[in-house]
């Protein structure tokens, strides 16, 4: 998922939980697409 992002705005350290960096996200949704356990979501 995180080689999905048009904008690279998700990285990952070692096996930690991949991070959304929110002044490179364009919010294209893209990532809330592919996600297979809907762990990414927009905020309210
Ligand atoms: S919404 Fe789009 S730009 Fe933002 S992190 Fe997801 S794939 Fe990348």
């Amino acid at each position: 998922m995180i080689d999905q992002c048009p904008v690279g705005a998700i990285s990952q350290q070692g096996f930690s939980l991949p991070e959304i960096d929110p002044d490179t996200c364009i919010e294209c949704g893209h990532c809330i697409t592919i996600c297979g356990r809907s762990a990414v979501y927009r905020k309210p």
